[in-house]
């Protein structure tokens, strides 16, 4: 005997209600997940003359693997390429205010002297 139809039809999902609720949670989750893991470190520091590079104020460069330098070290120096990747140095973003407090700059200082 075949079932009747009415048991075979799929209930269509409601939007909103518990469902959607649980999506958009997943959602939500998944892109603070990902922001944070793909926010910048903001490293604290020249890694060649250890000078600050405050997260907020530009003059900091940075390549694609976030080795950080000064603008000094950068004119002087490097030229804009990488001294560890060979890679291009560009101006870092500033990150400020609620930003900034959401997602604190790194404090870990990296300083490698180059002689
Ligand atoms: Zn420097
Ligand atoms: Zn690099």
């Amino acid at each position: 005997m075949r079932p009747a139809l009415a048991e075979l039809r799929i209930e269509p999902i409601k939007r909103g209600g518990l469902r959607g609720r649980l999506f958009s949670w997943l959602v939500c989750k998944r892109l603070k997940w990902q922001s944070e893991s793909m926010a910048l470190d903001m490293r604290p520091g020249c890694e060649r003359c250890d000078r600050d590079l405050p997260p907020d104020q530009p003059g900091a460069l940075m390549c694609s693997f976030e080795c950080t330098f000064c603008a000094d070290c950068n004119e002087t120096t490097f030229k804009g390429t990488c001294p560890n990747c060979g890679g291009a140095l560009v101006p870092r973003p500033t990150r400020t205010g609620a930003a900034l407090d959401n997602f604190p700059a790194s404090t870990k200082r990296i300083y490698k002297p180059i002689d």
